[in-house]
């Protein structure tokens, strides 16, 4: 199944214009991002039940106590992300049911993406599958950790707040790559952006965001 067919007859056209359209007002400009936002079937990532409120920009639970990022937060994101750099390995933390990783997924050239609840991310495996997303490579663990293995990245964007930058997320970084990342305690947290530099890291504010928090340890 193709993203725009899985798409067709949910919802229509002009809602998916209406969300595009309060993106770009709230200042996202990047079209290759707008038009991901609108190519991705926001509806499939979420309960049936919640389905017809899939393109409103909302934040919409997922099970587990999880949510669907907002899609103004994921474009703000994905937005900053790419804006470094010509995109090849990028580390995802926290794939939840992978909106965030579709949306990024055609941008990139591969996706390495861990997520804590090895159930969610079963059925977000099947999910960009049945989407046609082949690269994606997924593992369950511990995001604090970062994936070893695979580093350095070239970008690296978390979906859940910690409460400091991960030591780790920081060390797997390339020379000149980024981490997008929500710092902060619950209520309080920021968007930063980190840059790594020859020698040392360079940070900026994007703003004040809410995520729920990136755990510690093993479920
Ligand atoms: N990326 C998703 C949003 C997921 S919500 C989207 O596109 O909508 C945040 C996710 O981070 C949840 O699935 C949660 O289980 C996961 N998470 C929380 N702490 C984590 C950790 N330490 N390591 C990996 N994933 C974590």
């Amino acid at each position: 199944m193709s993203l725009e067919r899985a798409g067709i007859g949910m919802t229509s056209a002009r809602t998916r214009d209406r969300l595009v359209q309060r993106l770009m007002d709230q200042g996202i400009q990047s079209h290759a991002v707008l038009e991901q936002i609108r190519n991705v079937p926001r509806h499939l990532f979420v309960d049936e039940a919640l389905a017809s409120r899939a393109y409103e920009d909302t934040a919409l639970p997922i099970g587990h106590a999880q949510t669907i990022s907002q899609p103004f937060i994921v474009a703000r994101m994905t937005e900053a992300l790419l804006s470094g750099f010509t995109g090849a390995s990028i580390l995802e933390i926290g794939t939840g049911c992978g909106y965030q990783t579709a949306v990024l997924s055609p941008l990139v050239k591969q996706i390495y993406s861990v997520e804590r609840i090895p159930e969610m991310l079963r059925k977000t495996r099947q999910r960009l599958r049945d989407l046609d997303i082949y690269n994606v490579q997924f593992r369950p663990g511990d995001g604090w950790q970062g994936w070893s293995k695979y580093a350095p990245y070239d970008g690296i964007i978390v979906a859940a707040a910690a409460v400091e930058l991960p030591e780790k997320l920081l060390e797997q970084l390339a020379p000149g790559g980024r981490l997008i990342i929500p710092v902060g305690p619950p209520g309080r947290q920021d968007l930063t952006m980190v840059t790594r530099m020859n020698d040392h890291f360079e940070q900026v504010s994007l703003g004040a965001v809410r995520f729920v928090p990136l755990v510690a340890g093993k479920l």
